[in-house]
């Protein structure tokens, strides 16, 4: 058997014609940076998530950054950040300038824990990053209540929610302004790296519209800082080309996550909570075993990928330590780190590869048990 945890070759035969389609007619264009293309993805996106405004850049970091200075960021001003996320939710927080402030995560779902929040930690800080890991929306409602409580701004990390909803209202529509990436691998994938901050208030977009263009407001006209943080056109037609069926992979992504749900039903594997009023677009499905290292090497050996996600809190990663990291600050988000491994999900494999992986994953999991006993 060979089921590889990731496999963007397949990404790009199943959707070949509309990919080669988008690339030659920007080759074809003679216009390769902010052009027309961009604009009607930032348009086409926005109306995707329900209205409101988009501003495309160069990827998903960048987008955090970009988001953090729209909203007034200023240097030295601290940010809270899950424990448990990947590493550049924080490396986008320390790039513009900020200081994240990890909090820990629910054992059961891996969010952001609306209760590790108290209210010395939410005094000294501006705002919040939720981050929707995994696929599934944070607990939007006790976080919105605590970003208003305490006067805070509230940035959605989307990078692995596209199409997400809790009670049928789309991830990046909670908070003041929402980041998406487009990294190969995600729900919504360019062929190289791509980003987008959205927002329902203009205001804020049109200040991303000139921060990722060197601050300027028209050609040759610097009103402020900026960087060179733009979606390339070639990237953003082939977005163009995908969007249309998100809908349509996402709904292949939570179908095959069921099979794996109703094959683990019955075994000593668990998967994570899904919050009430979600709606899960499964961009990475995550199980949990303590015996983690094992599985996945029997897995390996029967040509099964998986992988860790994360291995590490990002306050443990060495180059975030200095950020007040102490063994046990987190425990949810440690323990987590031990026992989470995720399997292969992506709308090109078959059901019949989905039904074979958790039939192997359950075996080998009852076989580690009974060698225990
Ligand atoms: C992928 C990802 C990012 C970063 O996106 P890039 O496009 O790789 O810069 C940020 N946050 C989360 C949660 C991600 O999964």
């Amino acid at each position: 058997m060979n089921i590889p945890f990731c496999d963007l070759a397949r990404v790009y035969e199943a959707r070949k014609t509309i990919i080669d389609e988008a690339v030659h007619r920007v080759l074809a264009s003679g216009k390769y940076i902010l052009g027309e293309e961009g604009k009607a993805f930032e348009q086409e996106f926005a109306t995707f998530l329900g209205g409101g405004f988009a501003a495309g850049c160069a990827n998903g970091t960048e987008a955090i950054t970009l988001a953090l200075w729209a909203l007034g960021l200023k240097p030295g001003q601290k940010v809270i950040v899950p424990a448990l996320t990947a590493v550049p939710t924080a490396a986008a927080v320390v790039l513009a300038g900020g200081i994240p402030v990890f909090a820990d995560v629910d054992i059961n779902t891996g969010l952001l824990d609306p209760a590790a929040l108290d209210p010395n930690i939410l005094k000294s800080v501006t705002g919040i990053i939720a981050v929707h890991l995994f696929g599934q929306t944070c607990d939007m409602r006790a976080l919105k209540q605590l970003a208003t409580d305490h006067k805070l701004w509230l940035l959605e990390d989307c990078a692995q929610a596209h199409g997400a909803t809790q009670h049928s209202k789309i991830a990046g529509t909670f908070g003041d302004i929402a980041a998406f990436s487009f990294y190969p691998t995600k729900n919504l994938g360019a062929f190289g790296d791509a980003g987008l901050v959205y927002s329902t208030n203009e205001d804020l977009i049109e200040q991303v519209h000139k921060l990722r263009n060197y601050g300027e407001s028209s050609r040759f006209n610097n009103e402020i800082y900026g960087i060179n943080s733009r979606l390339d056109e070639m990237q953003a037609a082939i977005l163009r080309g995908r969007l249309p069926s998100l809908a349509r992979d996402n709904k292949r992504r939570q179908q095959l996550a069921r099979i794996y749900l109703e094959i683990l039903q019955y075994s000593n594997v668990e998967s994570l909570d899904i919050l009430p009023g979600n709606e899960h677009v499964y961009h990475l499905f995550v199980v949990r075993h303590p015996q983690r290292d094992r599985l996945m090497e029997e897995l390996a050996a029967e040509g099964i990928g998986t992988s860790i996600h994360y291995p590490l809190p990002v306050p443990a990663q060495p180059a975030y330590r200095k950020y007040g990291y102490a063994p046990g600050k987190y425990p949810a988000a440690d323990q987590l780190c031990r026992e989470i491994f995720s399997l292969p999900l992506y709308p090109e494999l078959t059901e019949e590869e989905i039904a074979m992986v958790g039939e192997i994953l359950i075996r080998k999991a009852e076989e580690l048990n009974n060698s225990n006993t």
